[in-house]
């Protein structure tokens, strides 16, 4: 039934909002810049911006994280239209049902336009959308956005889980996986990378009753698998008796619960006595047998699946990175492009550990796919994993 497409690895979609000043911007005004879909024939991919600008008396920066993430459920509210991801890894598929009704770039923000105002009326007046289908201009777009995630996720850097008394929820993706109760501390952001405890903190303050809740962690149950009792409790309520505890810092035992939003997923390797993890941009084979989609679509509806977990890319080089199973010194391999985004922090953090060379311990595609294959490089290269405590006990 798809008639056009644009992301998921094929072209580029990326999405931003950004706080203007009051006169820089008309209310409503909508700006499709490049093709729309009347150029495109069935079939076609297409690259596209989502650029949002906002502004308002009450508005400040703190909030565009909050409002970009809003772009996910209100664009699948357009029927025929489905939306997956975010930041600069979005996926955008049009149905040919749409295109028979008449949808056209325009719609997206339209509604965009008119869901802001009604949603968060009390800090915006004004909304201005464009959407740009100029590769070029997707291009531009896609760097400005990425400097604007990196300061947002340096936000949270320097903070540690023990510093504060309160974490937060975010239950925004129950309309997709109804069980799924994300609960993000300073040292774990959400698993769909858009969402840290600043962004939840701002987001509760705009909406006390809204999808993100402080929770008051309690009593510590266990420090290095990362479980509280009141997050527990919590988690138990707001999944309606589904998911009775989880653990913050374990993707072998009883890990996080997981949508389909996650940036990467995490998966076991016995047979190195290690752990990959794998991005939604890569669409290659991997090391545990499954490619991305697969793994999102066997783990993505909620639940909690040991062995496997969905994370953020900026979590990777978090201090709590799956902590209770060895942390990041027991990650053997993960796709090249995402090594090379994360560099500077895995570098970084390798420094920390004491193994500078980190970076080239971790095994990707080049060196193999299948747990085989890579073993004989972990060996050479004396991957820390290697001399861990079994995985599996
Ligand atoms: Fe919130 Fe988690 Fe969904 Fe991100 S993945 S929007 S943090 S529930
Ligand atoms: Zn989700």
């Amino acid at each position: 039934d798809l008639y056009a497409q644009c992301g998921g690895g094929k072209t580029q979609c990326t999405e931003l909002v950004k706080m203007a000043e009051m006169n820089e911007i008309e209310d409503g005004k909508v700006i499709v810049d490049g093709p729309d879909v009347e150029d495109l024939k069935e079939g076609d991919t297409f690259p596209m911006g989502i650029f949002i600008q906002v502004a308002g008396r009450e508005f400040q920066p703190d909030f565009e994280p909050i409002l970009e993430r809003q772009i996910h459920h209100l664009i699948n509210y357009i029927q025929g239209i489905m939306h997956i991801g975010q930041r600069d890894i979005s996926w955008v598929r049009i149905s040919k049902a749409a295109i028979e009704k008449g949808f056209t770039l325009k719609d997206i923000g339209v509604v965009l336009h008119a869901k802001f105002h009604q949603d968060f009326g009390k800090i915006l007046d004004k909304v201005q959308v464009t959407l740009m289908t100029k590769k070029d201009d997707v291009a531009e777009l896609t760097k400005t956005a990425r400097a604007e995630y990196k300061m947002r996720d340096e936000r949270v850097e320097k903070m540690t889980d023990e510093d504060v008394e309160i974490f937060y929820s975010c239950t925004l993706c129950q309309s997709f996986a109804p069980n799924h109760v994300c609960s993000v501390s300073p040292e774990r952001t959400g698993l769909c990378g858009a969402y840290n405890w600043m962004d939840c903190k701002a987001s509760y303050e705009i909406n006390p009753t809204g999808p993100n809740q402080p929770i008051e962690k309690g009593e510590c149950i266990d420090p290095v698998l990362g479980q509280w009792k009141g997050v527990n409790d919590f988690v138990y309520k707001a999944s309606r008796g589904a998911v009775t505890h989880y653990n913050f810092y374990s993707m072998v035992t009883d890990p996080m619960t997981t949508c389909g939003c996650c940036e990467c997923i995490a998966a076991m390797l016995p047979s190195c006595n290690g752990v990959m993890t794998v991005n939604r941009d890569y669409a290659g084979e991997t090391p545990c047998g499954m490619k991305f989609t697969t793994l999102a679509g066997v783990m993505g509806g909620g639940a909690s699946s040991p062995g496997f977990v969905g994370h953020s890319k900026f979590n990777i080089t978090q201090k709590k990175f799956i902590k209770g199973d060895g942390g990041l010194a027991r990650v053997v391999w993960m796709p090249k492009i995402l090594k090379e985004e994360i560099k500077e922090r895995l570098d970084k953090a390798g420094k920390e550990m004491g193994i500078p060379d980190f970076y080239d311990r971790i095994a990707d595609e080049t060196v193999g796919i299948t747990e085989e294959e890579i073993l004989p490089f972990l060996q050479e290269k004396d991957h820390p994993a290697l001399s861990m405590d079994p995985i599996i006990g």
